[in-house]
């Protein structure tokens, strides 16, 4: 059957300037050439949600100084890629003046935060919204100018969250109701929507957003919810690499990768795909593929099915990539008395979670003699104290005799779904590290056996990753 809808999402720099935005109506063009049915969803230019933020956090310290050099960094940014691509002037001018008025908003927002002296993550939600908000009235006036017939629509109408400011859940239910409902009927009139990421909105109309990064996520809901044939997530590089190109040079693009795959490196930190987008589309069996704005004939990585064929490692290929998480402390719960006692990690992790801290890696001892974890470095003095509270009796009683953490360190994962059908991978990995001196402070292994992990010194990181990737055949 010939494919029908496609949901195209582009992220920040795809859209961050005129020539970016240029590259992304062509790809919108040869799209609609081959899908009768495409739904454009869009970031904020590149740099402009961390602006945002960065006012928003400056106004809650009674800082508004700098409001107005955010305000001229924003009008230059949007209205030179307006100048430079909308030829028609009614058109351009009320394009700026749409986006001017959220520019005013944004103004407004920080000036009540700074007099409150506090941003609730409900306020950051309506600063955050503004960069996609913007974002989606300018590609909508480029793609209209280039000819396409398209119309610029917020999410807020139909992606529908809970009140979870922050990190919003969507509502899939209604969320599919009033996607279809009101994205539909503009497609069977041959209209493209253009439609923001990373924002929804709760029952009563409340801005939210899905977290940072959440438009790839955003991509896969509405891409669910149609539900679409393709997603195809447009982004500054060929797709999915082995491993980090600043760190490994000779890092090359996976042609395919497993939904697990790509769920482990999205996990352990490659910064490809927002974790959570993975699910939508696997629930709903659509594909997806993530290629490149800036080099568009190069196929990109296309996500396929934990197909049992795909499971066995290819030409010896059992590593496909290799992946680090930095600033990591490792914390030690540590203690005799804590052989065989029920629910000291349980204890453990409802303090860890009372910090809101999630905690990437965890390994314990058969001897039960002690329990370790990461948690990042930035929440690990908070982490600390929680537990130090949580177990108070049990340090005075000396059942637990020390509760510690490290300096700085890394978890370096590689994945691969072949390694779980061969023996002897976690042998390789190790030997590698030992012969070039990366000295191992801790292991897990996911129950999944797609990936293993470990912990090296910060210092290590690089070297870590160097030789574990040349595990990987070429
Ligand atoms: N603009 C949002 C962010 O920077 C969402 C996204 O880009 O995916 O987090
Ligand atoms: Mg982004």
């Amino acid at each position: 059957m010939q494919k029908q809808t496609l949901v195209m999402k582009f992220g920040g720099t795809s859209v961050g300037s005129a020539d970016a935005l240029v590259k992304a109506a062509q790809i919108v063009k040869d799209a609609r050439a081959e899908y009768p049915r495409v739904v454009v969803i869009t970031s904020a230019m590149s740099g402009v949600t961390n602006l945002l933020l960065d006012s928003a956090a400056l106004a809650s310290q009674g800082k508004v100084d700098s409001l107005p050099s955010a305000e001229s960094t924003l009008r230059e940014k949007h209205f030179a890629a307006a100048d430079a691509l909308i030829k028609n002037e009614h058109l351009r001018e009320v394009t700026k003046a749409e986006i001017n008025v959220l520019i005013f908003s944004l103004v407004d927002l920080c000036k009540a935060i700074a007099i409150l002296g506090e941003a609730s993550p409900r306020a950051m939600d309506a600063v955050a919204s503004i960069g996609e908000r913007m974002c989606v009235r300018l590609l909508g006036a480029v793609l209209q100018d280039a000819g396409i017939n398209a119309k610029a629509i917020e999410s807020t109408e139909f992606v529908v969250t809970n009140a979870h400011f922050q990190h919003a859940h969507p509502d899939f239910k209604a969320t599919t109701e009033k996607t279809r409902q009101l994205l539909n009927p503009l497609m069977d009139a041959g209209v493209v929507p253009v439609t923001t990421g990373f924002i929804g909105a709760t029952p009563e109309g409340v801005i939210t957003t899905l977290g940072r990064g959440g438009s790839d996520y955003s991509a896969a809901v509405i891409g669910s919810v149609l539900p679409a044939d393709d997603v195809w997530i447009w982004t500054d590089v060929d797709g999915v690499m082995t491993t980090d190109p600043r760190i490994v040079k000779d890092a090359v693009t996976l042609p395919e990768i497993t939904y697990s795959e790509i769920a482990e490196l999205a996990y352990y930190g490659a910064k490809v795909l927002h974790p959570k987008t993975i699910r939508p589309v696997v629930d709903a069996g659509i594909g997806l593929r993530i290629c490149n704005t800036f080099n568009p004939t190069h196929p990109g990585t296309r996500l396929i099915a934990n197909a049992p064929s795909d499971s066995k490692a290819r030409n010896g290929q059992v590593v496909k990539a290799v992946t680090a998480i930095r600033n990591q402390r490792l914390v030690t719960i540590e203690g005799r008395g804590m052989l065989g006692v029920p629910g000291v990690a349980a204890r453990a992790f409802g303090a860890v979670a009372s910090t809101k801290t999630s905690v990437p890696l965890i390994t314990q001892a058969s001897s039960e003699q002690s329990i370790c974890f990461a948690v990042p470095s930035e929440s690990a003095a908070s982490v600390l104290n929680a537990l130090q509270a949580v177990f108070a009796s049990e340090i005075e009683d000396e059942d637990i005799d020390r509760v510690w953490m490290t300096e700085d360190v890394s978890i370096i994962t590689v994945v691969g779904v072949g390694m779980r059908h061969t023996p002897g991978v976690a042998g390789q990995v190790f030997t590698q590290l030992g012969n070039n001196k990366a000295n191992v402070l801790a292991i897990a292994q996911g129950s999944s056996e797609v990936s293993i992990s470990m912990v090296v010194a910060a210092t290590d990181t690089e070297l870590a990753v160097r030789s574990l990737h040349e595990l990987i055949v070429k």
